[in-house]
């Protein structure tokens, strides 16, 4: 996977935020103060302007303007959240001009260690990190079992997709939507959802 592919994933990550931004608002809405999507469609319309400005020339390069184009631009929780995932990916990635799925693989899980870090949620505490960290380790079983790229990444994307939905009925322990409390119970976590997405444009950047 080279530059061309990782900003492929990225038009399709902005494509699919802008088409999901008023769903992810509305998740937002119900358990946070309405403002994921827009935060998000805000974030990578700026991530847009930004390579096309100054095109980057390895992915690792291009992640980590990524990451800092969302740290800079998106505000709250998740700017920082996915920034830094993204800068750390970048970074894992160093100037290899060409990345392999088992590299791909390393990077994701340094996305979800950066996450850990920054936001310190576990897995069930109804975040990100219940579609990240369960995307992370789908893809590296398929790589462990040598799985096509385009099967592990349609793994990948998969369990993403579950670990959003299994959010519905947790009670969230961390960020804005754990001051609701018990009342939290019942809702998708948002920026489990925007993860589910972003795995989702990485499968269809390979298709
Ligand atoms: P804000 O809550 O500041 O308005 P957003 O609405 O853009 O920011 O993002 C909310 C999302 O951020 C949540 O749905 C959750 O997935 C994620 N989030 C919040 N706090 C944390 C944390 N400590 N660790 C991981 N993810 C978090
Ligand atoms: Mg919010
Ligand atoms: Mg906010």
């Amino acid at each position: 996977m080279n530059t061309e592919f990782f900003a492929a994933w990225i038009e399709e990550v902005t494509a699919a935020v802008r088409a999901g931004r008023d769903h992810l608002t509305e998740l937002d809405a119900a358990i946070g103060d309405a403002d994921h999507g827009t935060n998000l469609d805000r974030g990578f319309t700026a991530v847009g302007e930004a390579l096309a400005a100054a095109p980057p020339r390895t992915p690792g390069a291009l992640l980590v303007l990524v990451g800092t184009t969302l740290i800079r631009k998106v505000g709250g929780a998740s700017g920082p959240l996915y920034g830094t995932a993204f800068r750390e990916m970048g970074k894992a990635f160093g100037e290899a001009p060409e990345i392999s799925p088992a590299e791909l693989s390393t990077g994701v899980d340094a996305a979800l260690a950066g996450v850990r870090r920054l936001g310190s949620a576990a897995e069930g505490d109804k975040t990100m990190v219940d579609a990240l960290a369960p995307a992370a380790a789908a893809l590296s079983r398929a790589v462990r079992d040598g799985l096509k790229p385009e099967e592990a990444l349609e793994a990948a994307a998969t369990a993403a997709a579950e670990g959003a939905r299994a959010t519905v009925p947790l009670q969230a322990r961390k960020g804005r939507a754990s001051y609701l409390g018990p009342r939290s119970v019942g809702h998708e976590d948002p920026g489990a959802a925007s993860t589910a997405l972003v795995f989702g444009a990485l499968r269809a950047a390979a298709s």
